[in-house]
């Protein structure tokens, strides 16, 4: 049998995924559209019919070729034959009293992952809190999504899902579309970077979804050399750093990863970020209760932030099952954020949401 150009193209590509972590079928949402193209054409098909499907799959968010209308029923037939289209579902769905949603979803492969729609309506404010990964492998002992194994990355397209579905709820449900997108879900983004890259350029291409990269921040636990990495692509979103402790004998005790990137090493990479990019930084810092909230745990953030200029979000803790911690006490964070105060840093506090639901990062996937 002879094979089409096309299709020898695509296998030679599948014997040199053999060993990476993709999937072995002709997958449409890994497709370049000058390979969507070159199909088309191949069969015969004029070119706007390829522009038409690229439309589908990333500017208008379709998850099945049946929802491709303006489509033939043959033509969808030919490209189902030829590619398979594997999308993502909602599995489960959580309303809090407070307006958070918390989704479960379920990957094609039937892995399980979550992602929350945190709404602020007075501010007009809809964040989607989407995961990178399924499961993680760092082990952070705070959280919910440590104690699950990690499984695999996602794809581009299972991160531009995750988006698409919670913006959907967000319209449906508040009827404002998504305003920021956060990578605060399961996994560590940065180890999954070209996942997330390839996932934020189809969300923010003028022929996908247009969202602008400065509304996107990746959250990562510190990874000193992936930091500088997308440092040196010059991308244009922002970063947050889980710092959580700024002494590195503390930060090590519930962040394993701290131990080969120390606190050190990060404010060195961080530095080369604001440098190279000019985008924004904040430190993320969970409140545990009588761990990170003493008075000199403030005094080392604020000397910390001092030699790092960055935005501090104080986040309450959402208790998690098993886990030791508890969230630090309403007179401990006022203590905390005035010692803060009094040594001129700035800081938001983040309210802990859905705290009447699963809401703690990785508690509906452990389910
Ligand atoms: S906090 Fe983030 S990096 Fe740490 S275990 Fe949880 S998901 Fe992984």
């Amino acid at each position: 049998m002879r094979l089409s150009a096309f299709a020898v193209k695509n296998l030679n590509q599948r014997k040199s995924n053999i060993f990476a972590s993709m999937p072995k079928t002709n997958d449409i949402r890994r497709q370049k559209k000058a390979d969507i193209l070159e199909w088309f054409l191949e069969k015969g098909h004029p070119k706007f019919r390829a522009n038409q499907v690229w439309e589908w799959l990333w500017k208008k968010g379709a998850l099945s070729f049946d929802e491709m209308t303006n489509l033939s029923l043959s033509l969808r037939e030919d490209l189902k034959s030829e590619f398979s289209f594997p999308s993502i579902q909602i599995e489960t769905e959580q309303h809090s009293i407070d307006g958070t949603v918390k989704l479960r979803f379920e990957l094609h492969d039937g892995h399980l992952i979550e992602g929350v729609l945190i709404p602020v309506v007075e501010e007009k404010r809809m964040t989607a809190c989407v995961s990178s990964q399924v499961g993680c492998s760092l082990s952070c002992s705070f959280c919910a999504t440590g104690f699950l194994k990690r499984e695999r990355n996602l794809y581009g397209h299972e991160i531009y899902d995750q988006v698409q579905l919670i913006n959907e709820i967000s319209l449906k449900k508040f009827d404002m579309p998504l305003s920021n997108i956060v990578f605060m879900g399961m996994g560590e983004p940065l180890l999954n970077y070209s996942g997330i890259t390839n996932g934020i350029d189809r969300l923010t291409a003028e022929d996908g979804k247009n969202i602008s990269a400065r509304r996107i921040t990746v959250s990562t636990a510190g990874i000193a050399k992936m930091i500088k990495k997308a440092a040196d692509d010059e991308v244009r979103w922002n970063l947050a750093l889980s710092l959580h402790a700024a002494n590195d004998e503390k930060r090590s005790r519930i962040m394993p990863i701290n131990d080969q990137n120390d606190l050190n090493s990060l404010a060195d990479a961080l530095q080369y970020f604001r440098h190279k990019t000019g985008n924004k930084t904040t430190f993320e810092y969970i409140l545990l209760n009588q761990f990170n909230d003493h008075p000199e745990d403030a005094r080392e953030l604020a000397a910390f932030v001092k030699r790092n200029p960055a935005l501090i979000n104080i986040i309450e803790y959402n208790q998690v099952e098993g886990v030791e911690f508890t969230s630090a006490k309403k007179d401990r964070l006022n203590a905390f954020v005035r010692e803060l105060v009094r040594n001129d840093v700035k800081v938001t506090v983040r309210k802990s949401r859905g705290e009447d639901i699963d809401a703690a990062c990785g508690q509906l996937a452990n389910k």
